[in-house]
């Protein structure tokens, strides 16, 4: 009688399907546990809305839905959020206020940000206008012009 080593495991196998496949019955239903799972989460990467200098975040069937990537992740591997103040937010607020005036100032302020722009949006999504950012950052004593959003549209493509 033939016999094989699962792939996985290592252990001895001999059903002649599992040889055939490579793995016994446990590990394969664990490999095609993962699999399905690996591809729900790519389903969930929804591709970004176009960049026009606003942020826009929306809910969508698949799930949260932004125009800017999150480029850094703090608080919330499991991706940005908004309309409330956790972990989500924090990484929104981050990741935009990155995007306006670097990743070392948005450390200092995104809390702040936070509480004012991300906490307060509603639940089914909305818009953070540009220039409500740039009002907030000038009080903040950041003042640039607006040869800055070249630099915003360049990372939000990259
Ligand atoms: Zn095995």
């Amino acid at each position: 009688m033939a016999t094989a080593n699962c792939t996985a495991c290592g252990r001895q196998i001999k059903d002649p399907i599992s040889i055939k496949r490579g793995m016994g019955p446990i590990c394969y239903a664990r490999y095609m546990a993962e699999l399905d799972k690996k591809e729900q989460e790519e389903e969930k990467q929804l591709e970004l809305l176009p960049f026009d200098d606003d942020i826009i975040c929306r809910r969508t069937l698949n799930g949260p839905q932004f125009n800017i990537p999150q480029r850094f992740v703090k608080h919330s591997p499991s991706g940005m959020e908004w309309g409330y103040g956790g972990s989500g937010p924090a990484d929104f607020a981050l990741n935009i206020l990155a995007l306006f005036v670097g990743l070392e100032k948005a450390e200092e302020l995104y809390q702040e940000f936070k509480s004012r722009f991300v906490a307060t949006l509603p639940f089914e999504g909305g818009v953070i206008k540009k220039t409500d950012i740039m009002n907030w950052l000038k009080e903040k004593g950041i003042k640039r012009g607006d040869d800055w959003l070249e630099d915003i549209r360049c990372h939000v493509q990259g």
